[in-house]
C-alpha cells in the first residue's frame, strides 16, 4: 500500500507497526501459536476480538518516522512504567498528568484496532486529525481503567455502539474498546460528538473500575477496589447494552448482571 497517507499526519507512505509497542510484550510468557482472528460479519453490535497475543498485531496505517518512532513512541515512554506496573499487577498511584497519558495512549491503541477488524471500521478523518494535534483522549470519549483477578492473558475486544440522544434525537455512532494485558484492563468508550457522557453506576457496581478520562486532578489508584473475573469480564466488555437497542446514559447499567 504505498500510496497510502498516514492516518494521523496525511503523509504519503505507510508501514506495518504494531498497535502496541513491543516493549510491554516483554512483560509476557508468548505462547507459540499463531494470531487467529475471529472475524466479525460487520454488522452492528458485533465484538471484533484479537484471539491470539494482541501483542503481534500490526496495522499498515501509520508513517514510521514521523508517526510511529516520534511522538507515538514517545507517547510510550511517558506511559511504559505505570502500565508495566499495573499489568504485572502492582499497584499504582497515579497523577492528572499520568491519567492524561494512559487514556491518550488508550484512546490511540482503540483507533489503530479498528484498522485490524474484518472489515476495518476506519476512525473519522477529523477525529484522528483532533488527535494528532492534541495528542490527549478526545472530547466524547471516557476511559476507565480495571482490574483482572486471575490474570488470564492479554486480548482486545471491540464492540461498536450506536443509540439516539434522548435531548435532541441525533444518531452517535461510537466504539467500546477493552484491552486486556495481564493484570491490567484498559476500556475506552468513544461516542464522537457526544460531548457528556454521564453515567450513574450503582452502588452494587461500584468498586471494579477507575476513570481515568477525563481526568481528575487528584491522585487515581489501581488497582480498584474489586477485581474482574473471567465472568465479569464478559460483561465488562459490552457493558453499555445492546448497541441496536436505544440506551440512555444515566440508565444503562441499571439492571446488568454484574454483581
Ligand atoms: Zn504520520
Amino acid at each position: 500500500m504505498a500510496g497510502r497517507h498516514c492516518i494521523f499526519c496525511g503523509r504519503k507512505g505507510v508501514s506495518n507497526e504494531h498497535i502496541i509497542a513491543k516493549r510491554f510484550r516483554k512483560l509476557f510468557v508468548v505462547p507459540g501459536d499463531g494470531i487467529p482472528l475471529l472475524r466479525g460479519t460487520g454488522d452492528a453490535g458485533v465484538v471484533g476480538m484479537w484471539q491470539g497475543p494482541i501483542f503481534d498485531a500490526q496495522v499498515k496505517r501509520v508513517c514510521r518516522d514521523h508517526c510511529n518512532n516520534g511522538w507515538m513512541r514517545a507517547m510510550d515512554d511517558q506511559v511504559e512504567a505505570p502500565l508495566s506496573r499495573m499489568m504485572t499487577g502492582q499497584r499504582c498511584e497515579l497523577t492528572e498528568e499520568e491519567q492524561n497519558a494512559i487514556a491518550a495512549w488508550s484512546v490511540r491503541i482503540a483507533m489503530l484496532y479498528q484498522y485490524r477488524r474484518i472489515p476495518p471500521l476506519p476512525v473519522a478523518a477529523e477525529r484522528l486529525d483532533w488527535f494528532y494535534r492534541h495528542r490527549k483522549a478526545p472530547p466524547g470519549s471516557t476511559v476507565w481503567l480495571a482490574a483482572s483477578a486471575p490474570n488470564p492473558g492479554y486480548t482486545l475486544y471491540s464492540m461498536r455502539w450506536s443509540a439516539t440522544r434522548a435531548e435532541d434525537g441525533a444518531e452517535h455512532n461510537g466504539v467500546l474498546s477493552t484491552l486486556l494485558a495481564g493484570h491490567l484492563v484498559v476500556q475506552v468508550f468513544d461516542v464522537p460528538g457526544w460531548e457528556r457522557m454521564h453515567f450513574t453506576v450503582p452502588e452494587r457496581l461500584k468498586g471494579f473500575d477507575v476513570q481515568i478520562w477525563p481526568s481528575s486532578e487528584f491522585i487515581r489508584v489501581w488497582p480498584p477496589t474489586h477485581a474482574l473475573t473471567p465472568e465479569d469480564l464478559g460483561y465488562f466488555v459490552m457493558r453499555f447494552g445492546h448497541p441496536e437497542r436505544e440506551w440512555n446514559p444515566s440508565r444503562q447499567i441499571r439492571g446488568s448482571t454484574l454483581g
